[in-house]
C-alpha cells in the first residue's frame, strides 16, 4: 500500500510506470509529474484500463524546489522517483528533504550548464584532484548525506541498469562468489537495429555528452584517463555475437572503486556501430555537440539542443528496433585461495520489450530496475537513513526481483576475458 510520485514521462519512466502498474498490490497510488502534463495523462489513460493502480498526473517543472513542493505536500508520496533528466537530481533532492520523503533517481547529477562558472571552478578543480573530466560525478550528491542521514530519509542513487543492475552484479559476486575481487570488466552491448541513419537509444543530449567525453577506467586505487574511443576490443555476447567495443568512463566505476576497494581495476565498455561513430565524430568535428550557446540570427542556440530536436525520439525507436542487448559484468578474483572467473548478465530482446510496454530494451533495461529498487525501499528491504548506491545495499532481494520482472540474470564461470 504505497503512495508514489514519478517526476519524468520520458522513455525510461514510461517503462517503470507500466512496471509499477503490473505491481498493484505495492504502487496502489501513482502520481506521474512531467514538464510536459500532457505526456503523462496520455500514459495515464493508456494504462487506467489494464491496472488497479490509481493514477494522477500533474504539472511540475523540477528545476524549481517550491513547484515541486508545493507538489510533494499535496500529494503525500513516501517516495520520489526521479526519472526526469540527471539536471534535476539536487532540486528533487533538496524538495524531498523538505518535505520528508525518500528519493530515488537513475543517473547521477551533471548541470546542464556547462558554461556556469560557480561549478566550473568546482569541476575544474575535481578534475585536477580525481583524474577525469566526465561532467558528471557522485560529489554533488554523497554531499547530502549527512542531511539525509538526519532526517532518516533514504535516497538511492543510480537504480537503472548502468549504473544499477551492474553494480548489484558487483555486490552479489562479492557476497556469493569471491572472498575478493581483482578485476571487474562492465560489458553494455546494444545488438539492436532501429533502421536509422544516426539515433541515440535515450536522451540524446545526456547520450551524446556521456560518450563523446575521454574514456576512464580505476587501475590501483588511480583514475586512467584516455582520449573518447581510444580503446577498443572485439568480444562475443551470447545470443548477440561479435562487437566492437570502446572505453568509456561510467559512472559507477566511480562508487565501485570505494566499496569494493580491493579491486584492481575497474573498466566499462560499451559497443557502438561504425555509422554510430562516423556521424558523432562528424558531428562533434562540426559543433554541434557543444553545450555552449552560439548567436544563429538574434537567437541563442545550444547547439546540442538544436541537435537533440532533430534526432529521432527515443522513444520512437520502439515499433523499429529489431535484436537483444547483453549487459553484465566479468570478475577475475579468488575464492577459498583459488583464483576464479565469473561473469553475469542480462540478454534483453528489443521487440519483446517493445510488446509487453511499447518501449526499447534501453528504457526497458532502465526502467524495470527502478521500479525494482523502487520495490525495495517501498517493502522495507531497502531503507536506511543516508545517501547510497546500489551496491551498497542487499543485492539478493532486488536481483530475484529483476529475475521476477523481466530481466533475468545469466551466468558463467568460464567466461572469455576482455584483455
Ligand atoms: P527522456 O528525455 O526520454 O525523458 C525525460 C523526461 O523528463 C521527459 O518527460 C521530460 O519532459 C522530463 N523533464 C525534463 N526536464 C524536466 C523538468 N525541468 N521538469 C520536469 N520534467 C522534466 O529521457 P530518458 O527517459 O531517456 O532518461 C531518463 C533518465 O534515465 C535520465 O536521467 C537518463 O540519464 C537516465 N538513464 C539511465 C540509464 C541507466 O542505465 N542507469 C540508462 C538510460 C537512461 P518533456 O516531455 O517536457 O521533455
Amino acid at each position: 500500500m504505497s503512495k508514489v510520485l514519478v517526476i519524468g514521462c520520458g522513455g525510461v519512466a514510461s517503462v517503470a510506470i507500466h512496471k509499477c502498474c503490473q505491481v498493484s498490490e505495492v504502487f496502489t497510488e501513482l502520481c506521474i509529474a512531467s514538464r510536459t502534463k500532457s505526456k503523462c495523462a496520455k500514459l495515464a489513460a493508456e494504462l487506467a484500463p489494464k491496472t488497479s493502480t490509481k493514477i494522477t498526473t500533474a504539472q511540475v517543472d523540477a528545476d524549481d524546489v517550491r513547484q515541486l513542493i508545493d507538489l510533494i505536500t499535496a500529494y503525500k508520496p513516501e517516495l520520489v522517483m526521479n526519472i526526469a533528466l540527471p539536471y534535476q537530481d539536487l532540486t528533487i533532492m533538496d524538495a524531498c528533504l523538505a518535505c520528508g520523503v525518500n528519493y530515488m533517481d537513475t543517473a547521477n547529477y551533471e548541470p546542464e550548464d556547462t558554461d556556469d562558472p560557480s561549478w566550473r571552478a568546482v569541476y575544474e578543480k575535481r578534475c585536477k584532484e580525481a583524474g577525469f573530466s566526465a561532467y558528471f560525478d557522485y560529489s554533488w550528491q554523497w554531499a547530502y548525506r549527512k542531511k539525509f542521514e538526519e532526517a532518516g530519509l533514504t535516497a538511492l542513487l543510480g537504480c537503472g541498469f548502468d549504473p544499477g543492475v551492474t553494480q548489484a552484479y558487483c555486490a552479489h559476486a562479492k557476497k556469493h562468489e569471491f572472498d575478493s575481487i581483482d578485476t571487474i570488466d562492465i560489458l553494455d552491448c546494444n545488438g539492436g537495429d532501429h533502421g536509422c541513419a544516426f539515433a541515440t537509444n535515450f536522451n540524446p543530449e545526456v547520450n551524446l555528452r556521456e560518450v563523446s567525453a575521454p574514456g576512464s577506467y580505476w587501475e590501483d586505487g588511480h583514475w586512467v584517463e584516455i582520449p573518447p574511443m581510444s580503446v577498443k576490443r572485439e568480444y562475443d555476447f551470447d545470443q548477440v555475437g561479435h562487437k566492437d567495443m570502446y572505453l568509456l568512463h561510467h559512472e559507477e566505476i566511480e562508487s565501485l572503486a570505494l566499496t569494493i576497494p580491493e579491486a584492481k581495476r575497474i573498466r566499462f565498455f560499451m559497443t557502438f556501430g561504425q555509422s554510430y561513430l562516423d556521424h558523432m565524430r562528424c558531428l562533434e568535428n562540426v559543433g554541434m555537440l557543444s553545450t555552449s550557446p552560439v548567436d544563429f540570427e538574434g537567437q541563442q542556440i545550444v547547439p546540442i539542443k538544436f541537435l537533440k530536436a532533430l534526432l529521432p525520439d527515443p522513444a520512437s525507436l520502439g515499433p523499429r528496433t529489431k535484436g537483444k542487448t547483453n549487459i553484465g559484468c566479468i570478475f577475475t578474483g579468488k575464492k577459498d585461495g583459488q583464483d576464479k572467473t565469473y561473469y553475469i548478465y542480462n540478454v534483453c530482446d528489443h521487440q519483446e520489450c517493445y510488446k509487453e510496454v511499447g518501449s526499447q530494451a534501453i528504457s526497458y533495461t532502465t526502467g524495470v530496475p527502478a521500479m525494482c529498487g523502487a520495490l525495495m525501499l517501498l517493502t522495507g528491504k531497502w531503507n536506511k537513513p543516508g545517501v547510497y548506491t546500489v551496491e551498497e545495499f542487499d543485492p539478493d532481494p532486488f536481483l530475484a526481483a529483476l529475475d521476477k520482472y523481466g530481466l533475468p540474470r545469466s551466468e558463467s564461470r568460464t567466461p572469455a576475458l576482455v584483455d
